[in-house]
């Protein structure tokens, strides 16, 4: 029943939303797709008179036809319901004729918190109505994902998560933000090594039979948070539809009029979200994808050729460092007019001589849809600056390349052009006030006072309260040892 979902590598290889929410991954290794999503169609004239979450379930409904009304209606309501600090949950401001829609009111002050919250959510009720059965989730972070996922799963019944990162790999912030998490379901902890490392770790603990076959014999299996899971990047459909009925009540545009988005992109997550809501009819002319100095994308998009094969750098977007996006695959596949086989040989290209290149016809639809820029960390920081003295908006680093490839493609198009911001600047605070008043702080606390000082805005509660909050992840191990921790974590978290 409802067999829906298909990986994008081989259309025999089925599944029902449940099934793909909680498996993540298809077993060939390729993503989860709705075969049928060109033949859906949004009520959008119904939706102009939506609240969020009501439009959160129009969409959820459409998209995950194996929940009942029922189950959808409390998803939303767990997920949502008083975790955002604006009652649109993704509030669309027009600042000086520049639309902005806010992604960042939620819990952990980035956009990653809109499929975050849904994700355990959807999870919860895919364990109880398939098998029973509990999950462990496991993930390396950088840095945002990781605590976003644990304030996602925090609590959530028949699910535990263990999250992994790199000891000085992530900013002082986010580190707090993760260690200083509560909730019984909840483990932490630091590994002496890169994030690399701590990647590679997760995916052999992933492999690894024995472990699987001894947790499977308790009812346990393990899955992940990655923005490949559809129950991470359908909620995100929700907020473009969102966007759109703002700007129609907002009177930027009359309602069928099309308009542009754009998108500060890593793993090509939140701006395929956006895409399957045009697919299913939302009036948008063009995404406009915008990368960083890892500006792989933006190659891609000009020339049709993703070439990995580069210099990889850290900059002041660092969550959108990012070399492979693995979301393109999911573009590909429609793209391709479905052809399982030639998204699995393009995939092998790309693990073989990381590079592949599609056709002429594939790359021409693509652009159709898609344009790609980027912006260098020194146009980044002198936008944040520009922006902030003529408009008195402040723009954190990963907008700011948004803003930036935005104002370049205006002069080719005037379409009104929504921009996404996908994190507060207080996530940022140390970039954004040097960019602005050029002050360096050695305390972030102290930074953030002053960021709010000097510009008339308030601290995040989330953020200005971890400089009291206790710290209660303690737990530093070797990279050898993380199969030993999760093995451990299992019985302490799940009793067993
Ligand atoms: C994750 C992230 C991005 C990139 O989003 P994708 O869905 O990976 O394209 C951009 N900005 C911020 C602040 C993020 O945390």
């Amino acid at each position: 029943m409802n067999k829906i979902y298909t990986s994008t590598r081989n259309k025999n290889i089925k599944c029902s939303p449940k099934e793909a929410i909680l498996k993540g991954i298809a077993e060939d290794g390729g993503l989860y797709v709705y075969d049928g999503l060109d033949q859906l169609q949004l009520p959008l004239a119904d939706m102009m008179n939506m609240s969020y979450t009501q439009m959160a379930e129009t969409v959820l409904s459409l998209l995950l036809p194996d929940f009942s009304e029922e189950e959808v209606k409390q998803c939303v309501q767990d997920a949502y319901e008083n975790r955002f600090d604006s009652k649109d949950i993704t509030p669309l401001h027009v600042v000086n004729d520049t639309p902005i829609l806010e992604l960042f009111h939620g819990p952990t002050c980035a956009f990653k918190d809109v499929g975050l919250r849904m994700l355990p959510q959807l999870m919860s009720k895919a364990i109880t109505s398939l098998n029973q059965q509990d999950v462990m989730i496991l993930t390396a972070t950088s840095g945002d994902t990781g605590k976003a996922a644990l304030e996602g799963f925090k609590d959530v019944k028949h699910t535990a998560i263990t999250v992994f990162y790199p000891n000085d790999g992530v900013s002082n912030i986010q580190r707090l933000q993760m260690v200083t998490t509560t909730g019984a379901n909840t483990k932490v902890c630091a590994i002496h090594g890169n994030f690399d490392d701590a990647q590679t770790n997760v995916k052999k603990i992933f492999q690894n039979q024995e472990l699987k076959n001894h947790l499977a014999k308790h009812n346990i299996v393990l899955s992940s948070a990655n923005s490949i899971n559809i129950g991470r990047l359908i909620p995100q459909v929700v907020y473009y539809i969102f966007a759109y009925k703002e700007m129609v009540q907002q009177k930027q545009i009359a309602f069928g009029e099309e308009i542009n988005f754009c998108v500060p992109t890593g793993n090509y997550g939140n701006v395929l979200a956006g895409y399957y809501a045009k697919c299913m009819g939302l009036p948008v002319k063009r995404f406009l994808v915008a990368s960083n100095e890892n500006n792989v994308l933006c190659d891609f998009l000009k020339d049709g050729i993703y070439d990995c094969r580069r210099p990889f750098y850290k900059t002041i977007s660092p969550s959108m460092d990012i070399l492979i996006s693995s979301n393109l695959e999911r573009l590909l596949y429609y793209k391709s007019g479905k052809d399982d086989g030639y998204i699995q040989k393009l995939m092998n290209e790309l693990e073989i001589k990381g590079s592949y290149k599609v056709s002429e016809e594939i790359k021409k639809s693509i652009q159709d849809d898609f344009y790609g820029g980027y912006c260098t960390d020194e146009e980044c920081k002198e936008t944040i600056r520009k922006v902030y003295m003529e408009k008195g908006y402040v723009l954190d680093p990963h907008t700011a390349v948004g803003y930036k490839v935005m104002e370049e493609y205006h002069k080719q198009d005037d379409t009104p052009c929504v921009l996404l911001s996908t994190a507060s600047p207080y996530k940022f605070t140390t970039a954004v006030m040097e960019a602005i008043f050029n002050e360096t702080y050695t305390n972030d606390f102290d930074c953030m006072d002053a960021l709010a000082k000097k510009t008339n805005t308030n601290v995040p509660k989330s953020l200005s309260m971890l400089k009291e909050a206790n710290i209660l992840h303690h737990d530093v191990i070797h990279k050898e040892n993380m199969i030993e921790y999760v093995e451990n974590g299992v019985k302490e978290m799940f009793h067993d």
